[in-house]
């Protein structure tokens, strides 16, 4: 079976982007990122993918669009999450953004690695709420970057539905 991790980091509001860029400047997370995701399947949504600008290197990049024209060099394309999860099979995905697909990944994923970033950004995308009925805190490592932004890698898991 397939599994799916949602990973993502937001501000004090649960903002994760604005004007389709990410709102801070923090190369500890984007290092975190790197190291986790590396080896694995990343899925996306087409504007995420188009901020971004490229294929990220040593992963395999799942691009998920509506539109059935849309085409680029080295990613594979899927148009539904059925469609992406039929693609990652026995493989695990990470989930990484942006905002309308993190809407509609909530279901999907069993985890989610959030950086949790300890000031407010102006942004204009922001993660969706959840529930603690849901998702339970199973990991927490606090740190300050060189910046003096606090941060901490949090991990969420699913509770059992049972
Ligand atoms: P998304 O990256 O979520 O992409 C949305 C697009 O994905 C849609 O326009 C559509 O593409 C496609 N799509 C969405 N759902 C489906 C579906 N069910 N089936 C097929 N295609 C689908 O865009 P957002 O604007 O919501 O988020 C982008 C923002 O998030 C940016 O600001 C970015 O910087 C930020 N971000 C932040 C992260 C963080 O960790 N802080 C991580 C990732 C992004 P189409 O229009 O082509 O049909």
């Amino acid at each position: 079976m397939s599994s799916f991790i949602i990973i993502v980091a937001r501000d004090k509001h649960s903002g994760i982007g604005i004007q389709n860029a990410l709102p801070w400047h923090l190369p500890e997370d984007l290092s975190h990122f790197k190291k986790t995701t590396s080896g694995h399947a990343i899925l996306m949504g087409r504007k995420t993918f188009e901020s971004i600008g490229r294929p990220l290197p040593n992963r395999r990049n799942i691009v998920i669009t509506r539109n059935p024209e849309w085409k680029t060099e080295g990613v594979d394309i899927c148009h539904s999450l059925e469609e992406a999860k039929a693609l990652v099979k026995e493989q695990t995905a990470y989930i990484i953004g942006g905002a309308e697909i993190y809407r509609q990944a909530l279901d999907l994923a069993d985890t989610m690695i959030i950086t949790e970033i300890g000031q407010t950004f102006e942004c204009d995308a922001f993660f969706p709420a959840f529930s603690d009925d849901t998702w339970l805190e199973t990991n927490r490592e606090a740190h300050v970057s060189a910046t003096n932004i606090p941060y901490a890698f949090v991990t969420y898991t699913k509770k059992n539905k049972e």
